[in-house]
């Protein structure tokens, strides 16, 4: 199948208020110029250093997504452009992205990652460590940041049951946090999850934004 054939089939199955981040990572240039003649206009990247040429060569209408962990140290390279940070996993890193979108005159819209998957390597924060952050006095200061929702990736399982689970727990904390959270900083209206393996779920359970990669593109050389 193509890939004009692979995003015509997620897109025929997308609710209205769900939007797809077609994953690149991994891809070259010309097979996501292929996806962007086909309308697509959201692509994820994980790396800085495989974003950045990315960037440089392709369209500047592009929305940028990272999805994947984000150094503070690299932060400074996406800031003038990045679209959405998807991973955000520590105040640390949001002060870092606030400190550079403030340089390039930019609100950059961020979402918080939890850990919701019984894997030890994956990173992110516990419902309870968003919370704090959501709630923390500093953030107020932060004006060149917004808080747009939340990042999840469920464990690398075949039990769906489990994986629903994990989507429906994510989205429970997801639509609490809308109803309590409120800031000039703070708007949550997005909840990132689902994958090539699980998006019809994440659908399912509430995704707003899902991030497909090898759906797509075609298998990686390696794996997430
Ligand atoms: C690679 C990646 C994806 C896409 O994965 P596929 O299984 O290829 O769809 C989604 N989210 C993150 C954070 C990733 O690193």
């Amino acid at each position: 199948m193509s890939i004009q054939d692979n995003l015509k089939q997620i897109t025929e199955v997308l609710p209205a208020h769900c939007k797809l981040v077609a994953v690149s990572k991994t891809h070259s240039p010309e097979s996501i110029l292929e996806a962007y003649s086909c309308g697509q206009r959201h692509f994820g990247e994980n790396k800085v250093q495989e974003l950045l040429p990315k960037y440089e060569a392709l369209p500047k209408d592009i929305c940028w997504h990272m999805v994947g962990h984000l150094q503070t140290n690299k932060v400074k390279y996406i800031a003038p452009f990045i679209y959405m940070i998807h991973s955000v996993d520590s105040f640390k890193l949001l002060e870092e992205i606030n400190k550079h979108a403030l340089k390039s005159n930019r609100i950059i819209h961020c979402l918080l990652q939890i850990h919701i998957a019984d894997e030890e390597t994956k990173y992110g924060l516990s419902y309870d460590e968003a919370k704090e952050i959501l709630e923390s006095t500093a953030l107020q200061t932060m004006q060149n940041v917004c808080i747009k929702g939340f990042m999840g990736m469920a464990t690398h399982t075949d039990d769906r049951t489990k994986i629903r689970t994990e989507f429906r727990n994510l989205c429970y904390f997801y639509r609490n946090c809308k109803e309590i959270y409120n800031g000039s900083n703070i708007d949550i209206s997005e909840l990132s999850m689902g994958m090539s393996g699980d998006y019809d779920i994440a659908i399912e359970e509430g995704s707003t934004l899902i991030r497909v990669g090898s759906s797509i593109f075609g298998d990686r050389m390696y794996n997430r």
